[in-house]
């Protein structure tokens, strides 16, 4: 572990944007350049294990870039992790979640019994846009009997309103930067 400087990194500086990548139009928000500098990743998990409120029994990664960040702060707060996974990943047997995107539909899954009842699960992904993702993923991991109110992104893009819909549902929202429009 590095000294209190090296944990002090401009985060926002060292997000590289993408512009119309998947598609014309999108600015992609690039965290692999936020991985690759030591001071950047280590200020990243410190201010997300910061964030965290209260006990909780594990942290939730959504597929792929939460599992990054969620291992990371699972191994900070010394608890377990959960994957949740794009469908058709998952060996054992699974919960599926549907959800509506701008084009069509994906679905999210978790192993059917990878929570016991009533724990207190932290959601972690690196980005929140409209938040379909991750109420997605909170509709999951309560039907698998989890208590969820907490979620935390890298990134948030406040103009697309995801936080306020994962706040009407209960969780609470914190992000490490905000990027203005989408
Ligand atoms: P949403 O469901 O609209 O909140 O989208 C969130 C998911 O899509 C996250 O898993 C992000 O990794 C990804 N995502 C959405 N918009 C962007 C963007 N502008 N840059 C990078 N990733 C994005």
């Amino acid at each position: 572990m590095g000294g209190g400087a090296e944990r002090n990194a401009d985060l926002k500086a060292l997000i590289r944007t993408i512009p119309d990548f998947p598609k014309p139009g999108i600015q992609f928000r690039d965290i692999t350049t936020l991985l690759l500098d030591p001071a950047g990743l280590a200020t990243s998990v410190e201010r997300l294990a910061g964030m965290a409120d209260g006990p909780i029994d594990a942290i939730a990664g959504i597929e792929a870039r939460g599992f990054v960040f969620g291992a990371a702060l699972a191994r900070e707060l010394s608890v377990g992790l959960v994957l949740v996974r794009k469908r058709g990943k998952l060996p054992g047997k699974t919960l599926t979640e549907d959800y509506a995107l701008e084009y069509g539909s994906d679905s999210l899954e978790m192993h059917h019994d990878a929570i016991p009842q009533g724990a207190r699960i932290l959601l972690v992904d690196d980005l929140l846009a409209t938040g379909g993702t991750a109420l997605a993923a909170v509709k999951l991991l309560r039907g698998a009997g989890a208590e969820v109110d907490q979620s935390l992104f890298v990134i948030d893009l406040p103009d697309l309103g995801g936080a306020s819909k994962l706040r009407e549902a209960g969780v609470s929202v914190e992000s490490l930067v905000e990027f203005e429009g989408d």
